[in-house]
């Protein structure tokens, strides 16, 4: 039976952390408060800031030509080029770097990859011809660990975008305290269009090419975009066949009968809902009926739609590439995914109103949530953006220029490196285990998940408002100035 509609649970605007409204000046945030009622309830964690400087005052911005940006457009998204993403992740540092005066020589070596990979792979596809295919492996800093990324198949990888994501992860990692550095990597290959076989013998030979710089000391690949857990069994397996020994610690994101993590596959979609949760409850948001648009119905997508209505929060609309559905009484993600098969689509599954992609984004809605590609959230479309919150659960789904025009118009946005975080604790909880050959019960890995990702928001919040900053800013804030921490411990070689 469909649910009567509710009202919506606040009236805008709310307060965000850069205009918090009356009550606000300093705070000091030192207790974690739980923030979900559905879900178990967290151990208490203290959330206590480092010492990040106070921003004092930030010379103005060098006057310059304004960046290109001339959007393209693939299937029903519009998306930014993607050679933009490396300049804006360069652009965001270089803001930061400002605001928590960065040593310039720290700042300069951030600005560079530590190395980057690019890599030829022929397949044999099911007709008899060799295709060759692009791959590109990424890692852009190792001062806290290991580097940590996922792999993505889709046909505008490119290097630039490869790179700017390798950037994120490291910001990411950083931000939810957990001891790697970033990577990524990348095949250009729209992966609908292979087969089963060509999608395993396209995974194994790419492995085998990026083998020189992957292991599970220095570079633990991941899924992402297009890549799943099969994917993940290919490249271990392909690496320890290659080794002559089972090295089940190469990859996160592997199935659980080959030494995966309970709770993984979830993970990405369940951190975007602890934080969804964590923000409704800062903004004075109900969470229940909370009225939550989703855009991509892949891993992240569909299980945030699933942890949201589990918290009763109710899924007004929900999309995927070939477009979205719209019901106003609320969509049941656990029906709409039960038995969807890999050719089926929302709209093919739902008998709600079909939108499109770009109509999605500008819902009436309280929370929306970008789940598939990034610059998907432009200088075009945020100021019709409608929405009090938007949760960034895809990487860098919002540009720059959209980012100043949601925070003018007191959107509250949730970064990336925090929302998605979800799945790299987990792939790290995965790892962890991995190392030891010791398992632990999902109850265990969730609690675990939800204590870290609650510190790392309640840090980033305390200190947006101290600063009267956005959450993104603050959360890089938090980022780069623990990796230059790492940084200057570490010293210059030679
Ligand atoms: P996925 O491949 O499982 O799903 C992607 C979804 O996006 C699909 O529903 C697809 O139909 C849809 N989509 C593709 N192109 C689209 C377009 N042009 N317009 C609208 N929808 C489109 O991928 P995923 O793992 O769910 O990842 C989604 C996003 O989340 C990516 O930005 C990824 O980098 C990010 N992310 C994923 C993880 C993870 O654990 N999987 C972790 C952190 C961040």
């Amino acid at each position: 039976m469909a649910r009567k509609p509710q009202k919506s649970a606040k009236s805008a605007p709310v307060p965000t952390p850069a205009n918090p409204g009356n009550g606000n000046g300093p705070i000091a945030v030192a207790e974690e408060r739980p923030t979900s009622g559905g879900q178990k309830p967290p151990k208490q964690a203290s959330a206590k800031l480092e010492a990040i400087p106070r921003v004092a005052s930030v010379p103005p911005e060098p006057a310059g030509p304004p960046p290109q940006m001339e959007p393209m457009r693939t299937s029903k998204t519009e998306v930014i080029k993607r050679h933009d993403m490396w300049d804006q992740s360069l652009r965001q540092l270089d803001d930061v770097a400002r605001l928590i005066s960065l040593d310039p020589n720290i700042h300069s070596m951030l600005r560079h990859p530590k190395r980057t990979l690019e890599v030829s792979v022929p397949v044999r596809m099911d007709d008899g011809h060799v295709e060759v295919f692009q791959g590109y492996r990424v890692h852009h800093n190792q001062y806290r660990g290991p580097v940590k990324g996922g792999i993505r198949y889709h046909h505008e990888v490119s290097m630039e975008e490869v790179k700017a994501l390798a950037m994120l992860m490291t910001w990411k990692c950083a931000l939810m305290n957990i001891p790697y550095g970033g990577a990524k990597g990348g095949v250009v290959v729209d992966p609908r269009k292979l087969s089963e076989g060509e999608n395993e013998r396209l995974t194994r030979r790419f492995t085998s090419e990026i083998m020189i710089v992957i292991g599970p000391d220095k570079d633990i690949p991941a899924p992402d975009m297009g890549t799943n857990q099969q994917t993940m069994a290919w490249m271990m397996d392909t690496y320890a066949t290659l080794l002559g020994h089972a090295v089940p610690q190469v990859v996160t994101g592997k199935p659980v009968s080959v030494g995966g993590s309970l709770g993984r596959i979830e993970a990405t979609g369940r951190g975007v809902s602890y934080i969804t949760a964590a923000i409704a409850k800062e903004l004075n948001l109900n969470l229940k009926g909370l009225r939550i648009a989703v855009q991509g119905a892949g891993n992240v997508g569909s299980n945030a739609a699933k942890a949201l209505h589990e918290l009763g929060a109710r899924v007004i609309a929900i999309s995927d590439v070939a477009g979205g559905v719209y019901d106003e009484s609320g969509i049941d993600p656990f029906k709409l995914f039960a038995g969807m098969g890999p050719k089926d689509t929302v709209q093919s599954q739902h008998p709600g109103k079909k939108i499109s992609n770009e109509e999605l984004l500008k819902l009436e809605c309280d929370v929306l949530i970008p789940s598939a590609l990034g610059g998907v959230i432009t200088e075009r479309n945020a100021g019709e953006i409608k929405a009090k919150v938007v949760v960034e659960a895809a990487n860098g789904p919002t540009t720059p220029e959209a980012d100043k025009i949601l925070e003018e118009r007191r959107i509250v946005v949730v970064p990336d490196i925090l929302a998605n975080a979800g799945g790299v604790t987990v792939s790290y909880f995965e790892w962890v285990q991995g190392l030891q050959y010791y398992f632990w019960e999902l109850d265990e890995i969730n609690t675990r998940l939800h204590k870290v990702m609650s510190k790392a928001f309640l840090q980033l919040w305390a200190l947006a408002r101290r600063e009267r900053v956005s959450l993104r800013t603050a959360a890089l804030m938090i980022s780069v100035n623990r990796v230059a921490e790492a940084a200057k411990s570490l010293g210059l070689f030679p």
